[in-house]
């Protein structure tokens, strides 16, 4: 497989003034395949996510989607090339990247804050307590905090996975197909609603990338969309300028079209 060069710079100009907040360098991933042959799944990926805009990113089921969102996180360090979070190398689990994920990822022994309060290991009880009924209320989860994931809708199940990803405060937030499993009027209310929460400062978060393989969920959220493909970057499209924010991005008000 070959990587593809992008002409990311085509679209500079709409991201200039932003901070860089991750940044992959050329990133491989070959994973130890069966019968023992290699595979390689990302070969030599180039992309910055800047502070303010929601990135897509799209692509078929198996090309390296999920491996790529995992290598931003820092969840796995890549065979190849590098990952930096404003400007550092990234060893690691990066404190200021949260992850929602396709299949919720809820503890089914725990309540909605029990897991929600796992988002926030090693902080004060107080403190954990009442930032994990905070971002329960964001969700809109409130009156649902002793429930346990099995007495849930799947709606509901993925605000609580956002409330987990969102109780850390992240910079970034990281998501994988995160309404795929859900029914399309349930997916395109979560969707909606969590621009609108973004786009009103309701959580804090700077940047968003999402891994889906709905082009249609990708133009409705994304400022910009990365296709991937034959373990590289095939395409980029801006879809728009990154929004401007009521708290975050006040420099960007009176730039929209
Ligand atoms: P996507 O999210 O786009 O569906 P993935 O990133 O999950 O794709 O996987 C891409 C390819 O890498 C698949 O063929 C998958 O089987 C393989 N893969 C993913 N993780 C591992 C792993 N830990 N070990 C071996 N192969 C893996
Ligand atoms: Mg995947």
């Amino acid at each position: 497989m070959t990587a593809v060069t992008l002409p990311t710079t085509a679209y500079g100009p709409l991201n200039r003034g932003r901070a860089p907040l991750i940044s992959m360098n050329e990133v491989s991933q070959t994973f130890r395949g069966g019968q023992g042959v290699p595979l390689t799944v990302l070969d030599g990926v180039s992309f910055t996510l800047y502070d303010g805009e929601i990135v897509a990113l799209l692509g078929r089921s198996g090309c390296g989607k999920s491996t790529l969102l995992r290598v931003m996180a820092g969840l796995i360090e890549p065979t190849g090339g590098s990952v930096e979070y404003r400007g550092e190398p990234v060893r690691g689990a990066t404190p200021g990247v949260a992850m929602v994920f396709q299949s919720f990822a809820l503890l089914p022994w725990l309540t909605v804050m029990g897991n929600v309060e796992l988002g926030l290991e090693g902080v004060a009880d107080q403190e954990r307590r009442r930032r994990a009924l905070d971002a329960i209320d964001v969700v809109g989860l409130d009156g649902f905090e002793t429930a346990y994931p099995k007495e849930l809708s799947g709606g509901m199940r993925q605000r609580a996975g956002f409330a987990r990803a969102l109780v850390r405060e992240p910079d970034v937030l990281l998501m994988d197909e995160p309404f795929s499993a859900l029914d399309v009027l349930t997916a395109e209310n979560l969707r909606t609603e969590l621009l609108e929460l973004w786009s009103a400062g309701s959580f804090a978060t700077r940047a968003m990338a999402i891994v889906t393989h709905n082009i249609e969920e990708a133009v409705l959220l994304a400022d910009r969309i990365l296709v991937l493909g034959d373990g590289g970057i095939k395409g980029e499209l801006q879809v728009r300028r990154p929004r401007p924010r009521d708290r975050h991005a006040p420099a960007f008000h009176g730039l929209m079209d």
